[in-house]
């Protein structure tokens, strides 16, 4: 199995209003981008791909030397189509990261791995939801509320045979947010692993107040 990642970093971040894309952003020592490139390299992926802001392949280019880095496109489903273009014919296994996932353990990468190596066509880590769930209205009134028992919040790295992965980005389905989608709609099995808290996406400041915590915490534990 040769694997590549494609590490999606192309995002402008406005929600976390720092005034650089967001993979740019620093925890700790490191900028989002290079916890998230390291975390991929460290569960032994081949290959790492990046998908960077077009004004910025250089700058992420020295952030991360030894990975390829691309031009990202307008949504982050462009720039997945993008990273995957780039790969060698040799690589048949593909993980997609948000960069905004940056501090993803690598067990949960590791679990990917091998369901992926089990045969599994397509992965997603999952966790359950500590909120219940409830459908409204445009106006906010409650329609119903949601059996939250069989409702899973999808994280990343997504694992696919990259076969999959380019028939699904090749299927032209509109505003997907996940990749998993994508291969949801070709009518593909997406399998479920067990994903983790820790890998919660950063979006709004108070989010990066909440990794920070983490990353504290973590580095207090070696
Ligand atoms: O905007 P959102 O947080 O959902 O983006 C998820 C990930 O996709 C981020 O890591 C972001 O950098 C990336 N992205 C991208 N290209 C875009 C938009 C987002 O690579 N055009």
């Amino acid at each position: 199995m040769t694997t590549a990642a494609i590490v999606a970093a192309a995002g402008s971040g406005e929600r976390l209003g720092a005034g650089v894309p967001k993979a740019l952003v620093r925890l700790g020592d490191q900028t989002l981008l290079q916890l998230s490139v390291a975390v991929m390299r460290d569960a032994g992926v081949d290959v790492v791909v990046v998908t960077a802001p077009a004004s910025s392949v250089a700058e992420f280019t020295a952030l991360v030397p030894g990975a390829v880095v691309v031009a990202g496109g307008e949504t982050r489903q462009d720039s997945v189509r993008a990273g995957l273009s780039s790969l060698r014919d040799e690589v048949d296994v593909v993980l997609v990261h948000d960069a905004a996932r940056a501090l993803v353990p690598i067990e949960v990468v590791h679990r990917v791995l091998t369901a992926l190596g089990d045969g599994a066509e397509a992965v997603v880590p999952v966790v359950a939801l500590a909120d219940t769930v409830k459908e409204v209205t445009l106006t906010g009134d409650v329609v119903r509320t949601i059996d939250r028992t069989s409702l899973r919040a999808v994280q990343t790295p997504q694992g696919f045979r990259r076969s999959v992965l380019e028939r699904a980005h090749a299927g032209g389905m509109a505003a997907a947010t996940d990749d998993a989608a994508l291969v949801e709609a070709l009518g593909v099995t997406v399998t479920t692993v067990e994903g983790s808290a820790e890998a919660m996406k950063v979006t709004t400041p108070m989010d990066l107040e909440v990794a920070a915590g983490i990353l504290a915490r973590r580095r207090a534990r070696v």
